[in-house]
């Protein structure tokens, strides 16, 4: 699992050589959304300062169980890319 913060050209990297991936985005301290990678919603690249919010990025399964040890109380599919 890699986090991207305020590193948007590593970010958008990580998304073109890991199409299969997964970025997991903070909403708040309990509340993320979980997304396919290269979702427009997250990774386009029109999406200025991407990384402001920081974005984790790896397998669904390992996001999911990092998220609840970081005590993650909603974890949602996003619409766009779900
Ligand atoms: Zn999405």
């Amino acid at each position: 699992m890699e986090e991207f913060r305020d590193r948007d050209k590593d970010y958008y990297r990580w998304n073109s050589q890991n199409p299969d991936g997964y970025i997991l985005h903070q909403v708040n301290r309990k509340t993320y959304t979980l997304h396919h990678a290269g979702c427009p919603a997250v990774a386009s690249i029109s999406v200025s300062r991407a990384t402001t919010a920081p974005k984790f990025c790896g397998a669904e399964g390992e996001l999911m169980s990092w998220a609840r040890g970081k005590g993650a109380k909603v974890i949602r599919g996003c619409e766009q890319c779900n």
